[in-house]
């Protein structure tokens, strides 16, 4: 029956307004109604901003560390940020990245893990540059069996 639930709200405002100073009735019709759309506007709008504009746990930059990396939802603590936990929340990896502005493919584990992987992938390719050099040499030795070794 009412289209503005806080019509009764604006009511008791300026009912309390009319007792510190005389108004007519057209004034206190009109700051009701004004009251009362003001408070409407001003809660949707606030619903808005709420349900729009999630207040990160920590700055996305800031959340990953050397030794662990915090969860942006929640404020947790990982040394990798796994998609079970992001399940939690509701989130793929992919979408998570997404929503706190990190770029594609970016590992959501902390950087000491990051930094031990590098080492593997850098390590592992010096091991097959060096059997691949070794494969060579006995390869060059083989086209030449004067010269041995
Ligand atoms: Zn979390």
């Amino acid at each position: 029956m009412n289209p503005n639930p806080y019509l009764e709200q604006a009511m008791e405002m300026v009912k309390a307004q009319a007792g510190v100073k005389q108004m007519t009735p057209a004034e206190i019709v009109e700051m009701t109604k004004e009251v009362a759309e003001g408070l409407n506007n001003y809660v949707s709008g606030t619903e808005e901003v709420e349900s729009e504009i999630q207040e990160p746990f920590i700055e996305p930059k800031r959340a990953i560390r050397l030794n662990h990396i915090i969860c942006v939802e929640c404020g947790a603590k990982f040394k990798i940020l796994s998609k079970k936990h992001l399940a939690s929340h509701g989130l793929t990896s992919d979408e998570y990245r997404e929503k706190w502005g990190y770029k594609k493919g970016t590992s959501l584990v902390c950087k000491s893990v990051t930094q031990k992987r590098r080492e593997k992938i850098v390590s592992t390719k010096i091991w097959m540059k060096t059997s691949k050099n070794s494969k060579s040499e006995k390869n060059d030795s083989d086209s030449k069996p004067d010269k041995k070794k």
